[in-house]
């Protein structure tokens, strides 16, 4: 068998592109989700899990995996200054996360060039627009407010492929591939 068509049999996975924070700012992040869970109750969110999606491509099989690795490895980004300085909570999915009060010019263009690249390997992306965010608890008791959290600035020189697996223990998720940005 040659290898597009191995690409082609290889089975759908779940995947998205994501900006993963280093441990440092895992444990900040963890810090900040452990102060608003004991005033708001709610699921947290594993520290190995936490994260920011960049653009979500959903069941991808092996040949649009490929194609979309290729166009991340064309993308010229450069890298940005992120500040983790807002929170927010959406009611439906009773969410609680932080995320820039101000997107970075570099942010809106990287996610944005990810997702078209990704409907150009075929993938049908959702259409809400994107918000970026990082989800600490979810199925929260009682809103509140994020005040617990400092301003968290994050500099951001990479991101990443994620797979997603829904296992009876809850998601789990794993890094496939990472790219540097400002590279060239
Ligand atoms: P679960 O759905 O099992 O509760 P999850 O939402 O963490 O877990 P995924 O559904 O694989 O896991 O989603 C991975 C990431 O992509 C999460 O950050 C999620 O918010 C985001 N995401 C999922 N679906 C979409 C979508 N349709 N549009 C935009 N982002 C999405
Ligand atoms: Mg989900």
């Amino acid at each position: 068998m040659s290898a597009p068509e191995r690409e082609h049999e290889s089975p759908a996975e779940r995947l998205f592109f994501a900006l993963w924070p280093d441990d440092a700012l895992r444990r900040q992040l963890t810090q900040c989700r452990d102060a608003l869970a004991a005033r708001a109750g709610g699921r947290p969110v594993s520290a190995e899990n936490l994260h920011l999606t960049l653009a979500f491509l959903g069941r991808t099989d092996g040949r649009q995996r490929a194609c979309v690795e290729a166009m991340a490895d064309a993308l010229h980004c450069p890298p940005f200054a992120l500040l983790l300085n807002r929170s927010g909570y959406w009611p439906r999915p009773r969410v609680l996360w932080i995320g820039p009060a101000v997107m970075p010019e570099a942010l809106i263009r990287l996610a944005a060039a990810l997702r078209s690249g990704a409907e150009g390997c075929g993938l049908k992306l959702d259409a809400s627009p994107y918000r970026a965010h990082i989800t600490l608890l979810r199925k929260l008791a009682r809103p509140a407010q994020a005040a617990a959290c400092p301003p968290l600035n994050w500099p951001v020189d990479r991101f990443v492929l994620v797979r997603s697996r829904t296992l009876p223990e809850g998601v789990e998720y794993e890094v496939v591939r990472e790219w540097g940005l400002g590279r060239g």
